[in-house]
């Protein structure tokens, strides 16, 4: 309008729609760094996978777990991370500045990072491991490709080369290739690398796998643990029950 009054508060307000999530839904936050590939060429980290940066990731994942106590599960690879029932990627994102020396003590942090987010209702927990079980395939997939991809790189090639060189290919292939050329069994990789990592809450004390090397260690209950389990098989589900009740 012409007018030069001030709008009412009422309709000032309007312009915040609300954004509800369905209820009833399990609700998914995945998170993603912004700009990852960047970020990661700047602060050179190991390809194809960082250990250590896969590790802050997992840390920022606890820290949410535990601030968030509604939140059951997550599960993360490479700069992303998918959680159930709320999640803020704020937290994440400061958590990841404020533990990034802790996990890499002789790298500046050039520049700050930030993580997108978005939510997703599934109706089912049925279409809910189906979500989970499809981020792992992607999992093994990317990590297939990607480290022929940077052997090829590391060997030699460029990196043109190195992508026409693997245009097509099939899984087997890819693993005869890192066998072959390279001495590298595919299933002897660190599973952080092939399987992600799960994060969740136990439900009573337990033995759990402490990071690559280091073997056992026991662990209260209800303390937030990182696993590098294979969630497409039904029995990790099984075996832990408390996650989806
Ligand atoms: P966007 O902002 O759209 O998410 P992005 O550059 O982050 O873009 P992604 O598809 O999310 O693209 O991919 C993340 C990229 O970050 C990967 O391609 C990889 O190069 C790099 N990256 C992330 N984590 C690691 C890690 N732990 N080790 C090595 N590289 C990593
Ligand atoms: P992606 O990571 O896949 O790019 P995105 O959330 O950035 O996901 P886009 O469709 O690329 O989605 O970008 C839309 C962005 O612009 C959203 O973040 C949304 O909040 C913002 N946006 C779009 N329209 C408006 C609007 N009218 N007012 C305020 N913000 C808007
Ligand atoms: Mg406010
Ligand atoms: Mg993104
Ligand atoms: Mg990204
Ligand atoms: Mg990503
Ligand atoms: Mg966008």
């Amino acid at each position: 309008t012409k007018d030069i009054g001030r709008s009412e508060p009422d309709f000032v307000r309007s312009f915040e729609f609300e954004n509800k999530l369905l209820p009833l839904t399990w609700v998914v936050v995945r998170i993603d760094g912004c700009h990852f590939h960047r970020f990661s060429d700047v602060h050179e980290f190991e390809k194809p996978n960082d250990e250590q940066a896969l590790k802050l990731m997992n840390s920022c994942a606890v820290a949410v777990l535990e601030e968030f106590e509604d939140i059951q599960f997550a599960y993360g690879v490479s700069d992303e991370y998918s959680k159930i029932v709320s999640a803020i990627a704020s937290l994440f994102t400061s958590t990841y500045v404020i533990k990034w020396g802790e996990f890499f003590p002789q790298k500046v942090l050039k520049y700050p990072p930030s993580f997108d987010g978005r939510a997703v209702c599934y109706p089912t927990y049925k279409i809910l491991l189906d979500y989970l079980a499809w981020r792992q395939v992607d999992c093994h997939i990317n990590n297939q490709y990607n480290t022929c991809f940077w052997m090829l790189v590391k060997s030699g090639k460029t990196k043109t080369q190195s992508q026409d060189y693997l245009k097509g290919t099939q899984a087997r292939e890819k693993n005869e290739l890192l066998s072959n050329q390279f001495g590298i069994e595919y299933n002897s990789l660190p599973l952080i690398f092939r399987m992600g990592s799960s994060v969740f809450r136990l439900k009573e004390a337990a033995a759990v796998e402490n990071g690559v090397v280091s073997g056992k260690k026991l662990r209260l209950e209800g303390e937030v643990v990182v696993d590098h389990c294979n969630i497409i098989e039904r029995c990790f589900w099984e075996e832990h029950p408390h996650i989806l009740s």
